[in-house]
């Protein structure tokens, strides 16, 4: 038995260090497992310092690739918000649990008495929940409260969506414990011409109950879920990511995917609202800034060239995201998509290159994909072995590609 009272003392000699704390006795040790328990146990507490040992060491390294947001907090940009860009009211948290009330309303000019509050929130919460865990690997725990009591409010035609959102929760407020919730989202019949903003943009909190203050609310059509993709796009706009498609351009009648509104990313990522909406893989780079990917997922070509290999963005672990920084303003970011989770709509993988820009403002093109000639982004512009795509001296390879991922190249000119 002589030489295991060695052990744990050399282990803890060699492992504990400040922060890292013994209390046990060694003579209180009374067993083998005991024993083996000890040394697990300092060997799990020396591998979470590591693990914070590293993570810093990827901070650092990945610092100069964290594009600030250049919009001073007046709406969702693509850059990382600062401390200069601190809104009234922090957004929607996007790690941790974060509560939802869903309330459903209808009017007495459109009741919606052919559908029932069930059926309405089976038709997009669940899929939105299952689809923002999933996109953040775990680090977000998603809790939609439905109200399952629909409130008819009065005729619609003289609400503003503020307006709108205030009566919804100030009727269901006797019912409903709103000190529960980090936002709401009021479900509107799909039959009313109602074209207000569906996630908005405030200022100053809509009203105040059970001493909370609804700051982000989110507004949707019952019928336009579309399987939890407008819920998910509409919820992310609340964490701060902005529109990618081009709003701006003619309005579109049909779901015509080569239709302009969709030139900057097309098909990749929810938030360009691609036609036709579907659900698809998040960009990586909102994963980054969301705090969904850490710093050691991300390799910033801050001093010049190199190679990378990266991992599938669809699957967990491994590099993620290569980062060149091109100026103050902009970044360009490199991917690995696969047909895979949620991508599998797409007829093949590669590797996708986009420029993020910190100084343009939602629908107005804050991230543009690189190497598009023709028609909205889609698969022909993912890049295959041995193609490469440039811009402003700096120029991305993929070298070669793997079922598990891409070798790419960065040369900056
Ligand atoms: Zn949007």
């Amino acid at each position: 038995m002589g030489r295991w009272w060695v052990v744990p003392s050399l282990v803890a000699a060699a492992l504990v260090s400040p922060g890292c704390t013994v209390d046990r006795d060694p003579q209180a040790i009374t067993s083998l497992a005991d024993l083996v328990a000890d040394v697990r146990g300092l060997a799990d507490a020396v591998e979470d310092r590591l693990d914070v040992v590293r993570e810093r060491e990827a901070a650092v390294l990945a610092a100069p690739c964290r594009l600030p947001d250049r919009l001073s907090g007046i709406g969702p940009g693509a850059g990382f918000p600062g401390v200069a860009d601190r809104l009234p009211v922090d957004w929607l948290p996007s790690t941790g649990t974060l509560r939802i009330a869903v309330l459903f309303i209808d009017f007495p000019s459109t009741p919606a008495d052919d559908e029932s509050t069930e059926q309405a929130f089976d038709a997009g919460f669940p899929g939105a929940e299952a689809y923002l865990e999933d996109m953040s690997a775990g680090a977000l725990d998603v809790v939609f409260l439905p109200h399952h009591r629909r409130v008819r409010l009065d005729d619609y035609l003289r609400l503003t969506s503020r307006q709108l959102v205030e009566a919804a929760v100030q009727h269901v407020d006797p019912q409903f414990d709103f000190s529960l919730v980090d936002g709401v989202a009021v479900v509107i019949p799909d039959g009313i011409s109602w074209d207000g903003p569906h996630a908005l943009m405030l200022d100053e909190p809509l009203a105040t109950v059970d001493g909370w203050e609804v700051w982000r609310p989110v507004v949707l059509w019952s019928r336009r879920l579309l399987g939890g993709a407008m819920v998910a796009h509409e919820v992310l706009h609340q964490m701060g990511l902005p529109d990618l498609y081009d709003a701006w351009a003619p309005v579109l009648e049909s779901d015509d995917p080569t239709h302009e509104s969709w030139r900057h990313v097309g098909i990749f990522g929810l938030m360009g609202g691609s036609s036709p909406f579907r659900i698809n893989e998040l960009l990586g780079w909102w994963r980054w800034r969301l705090a969904w990917l850490g710093d050691h997922h991300v390799h910033c070509f801050a001093n010049g060239s190199g190679t990378v290999d990266l991992t599938p963005i669809a699957v967990p672990g491994g590099p993620k995201l290569a980062v060149v920084p091109l100026d103050d303003t902009r970044v360009v970011v490199v991917e690995s998509r696969r047909v895979q989770n949620y991508d599998l709509d797409l007829t093949g993988g590669g590797v996708l290159a986009y420029v993020v820009d910190g100084s343009i403002a939602s629908g107005m093109g804050p991230v543009v994909v690189l190497g598009v000639e023709e028609g909205p982004p889609d698969e022909r512009h993912l890049l295959q072995e041995g193609e490469s795509v440039a811009i402003d001296g700096v120029a991305v390879t993929v070298l070669e590609s793997r079922i598990g991922g891409d070798r790419i190249s960065v040369d900056v000119g």
